[in-house]
């Protein structure tokens, strides 16, 4: 139940040979594109007879196409040896319109969908609230509406698959939701079947923080060869880990759960049954019930003025959210501003034991944070900077996620991709030995 990386069926030796080559040689194109075969060949220790035959049959699928080196700028000398009979030879690119994928995150407060291109870049978006107390019918129904409007975009283009980034516990293999402490009337939803089932496309599921990260491996080959941690921080907070381009999801894919570790054994109750978890401090209901309580002692005059309501009627609904408050502490409101720097502080308290555990080379923060990172971030180093081991700290990079709002979103969409360039994981059982 880790994130599933592409598997295959029960195949031959012949069959599964090619498929392994056919993926190197898309990916070495993804990587690198627009490339020369005979870059291919050297990245993939392929040889240039089998590069060919393997571009000539993607080529006929149409998953690469060809591109003039002048076209893209690589002018006379940038083709490599082998263009003796004057014609300099093509380039290959990927054609990322042959493809498209149906991209879905339910957040607890957040619906969003999209179609992407054979590389999860977006075509179509389309986002919406969410109700965490609607039922999964509700919920579902939403979805499918939502879904279809996508799917309308497409225009006869084949669909890969759809991806779905959920929250909370789920069984990746059932494509079910097991239960979510945000969204406490989803308990073991079959929601992978059942958009399936409706949308007639192959669907599968994944935990949002664990794409956030799948997403961050697919932007950044680099990652290959070092330990970065994500953050993500939404409506609740979650932590994922690559290490050398590896995925750490933990028993049952369960890791991840930072926002449940403890930080004030006398804390306030949180929604998983345990006191003082970080998330009583910096998850979104927390963040928006402390600007409330500000409100009605009479202080942030400017979040009471923006918000829907007066003040003395918050509650439920006045128009107080993380958003807000967000742009405001960016724009200097000083009751604002301090909610955010306490949020980095207690997060800054989370990352400096990561540091002090996993010696990561990278921190990334992700979430709605847009408008207040600057903010957010100094504060967040300032408290590593006080608490993590100097040794360890010391050559850490924290910084903001390229895509932070949309990073679960995408990793679905990279989640249906990869299984044209990722290397499937085989189990012995799955390979025909000779007899
Ligand atoms: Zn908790």
């Amino acid at each position: 139940m880790s994130v599933a990386r592409p598997t295959v069926s029960r195949i031959g030796n012949t069959q599964l040979i090619s498929t392994l080559n056919n993926r190197l040689v898309l990916e070495a194109v993804r990587v690198m594109q627009p490339t020369f075969r005979a870059d291919i060949a050297r990245r993939t220790g392929l040889k240039p007879a089998t590069v060919t035959s393997i571009v000539n049959d993607l080529l006929k699928q149409q998953l690469l196409r060809e591109i003039a080196p002048a076209a893209v700028g690589a002018g006379p000398g940038a083709a490599p040896p082998g263009g003796r009979f004057g014609r300099p030879p093509l380039m290959l690119e990927l054609n990322r319109d042959a493809r498209r994928i149906l991209a879905i995150d339910l957040e607890p407060d957040h619906l969003r969908v999209a179609t992407t291109d054979m590389v999860g870049r977006i075509i179509h978006y389309r986002e919406q609230n969410h109700n965490r107390f609607a039922t999964p019918e509700a919920t579902i129904a939403d979805i499918l509406k939502l879904s279809r409007a996508a799917l309308g975009t497409v225009s006869r283009r084949p669909v890969l698959g759809v991806g779905v980034s959920l929250p909370g516990l789920i069984d990746t293999e059932q494509g079910m939701l097991l239960s979510s402490t945000n969204m406490p009337k989803w308990r073991d939803v079959p929601i992978g079947p059942m958009l399936e089932q409706a949308l007639r496309i192959p669907v599968r599921v994944e935990r949002s923080i664990h794409l956030a990260a799948l997403y961050e491996k697919w932007v950044n080959p680099q990652h290959q060869d070092r330990t970065v941690v994500i953050i993500s921080l939404r409506t609740g907070v979650g932590m994922s880990v690559l290490h050398r381009g590896q995925l750490y999801v933990g028993a049952r894919g369960l890791s991840g759960e930072i926002g449940h570790t403890i930080v004030d054994l006398n804390g306030a109750p949180c929604e998983c049954g345990s006191r003082g978890c970080l998330e009583t401090f910096v998850s979104a209901s927390a963040i928006v019930e402390r600007a409330r309580r500000l409100v009605r002692a009479g202080r942030g005059k400017a979040l009471a003025k923006e918000a829907r309501r007066p003040a003395g009627e918050s509650g439920e609904g006045d128009g107080i959210t993380t958003e807000l408050i967000y742009r405001l502490a960016r724009d200097g409101e000083p009751d604002c501003a301090e909610i955010v720097r306490d949020v980095g502080r207690h997060l800054g308290i989370a990352i400096a034991n990561i540091i002090n555990l996993l010696a990561p080379d990278e921190i990334v923060v992700a979430g709605a944070i847009d408008t207040a990172e600057s903010l957010l971030l100094a504060s967040i180093r300032e408290q590593v900077n006080a608490s993590a081991l100097p040794r360890s700290r010391e050559h850490v990079v924290v910084r903001a996620a390229s895509e932070t709002d949309k990073l679960p979103l995408l990793g679905a969409a990279v989640l249906i991709a990869q299984q044209l360039f990722e290397l499937p994981v085989l189990r012995h059982a799955d390979v025909e030995t000779p007899a």
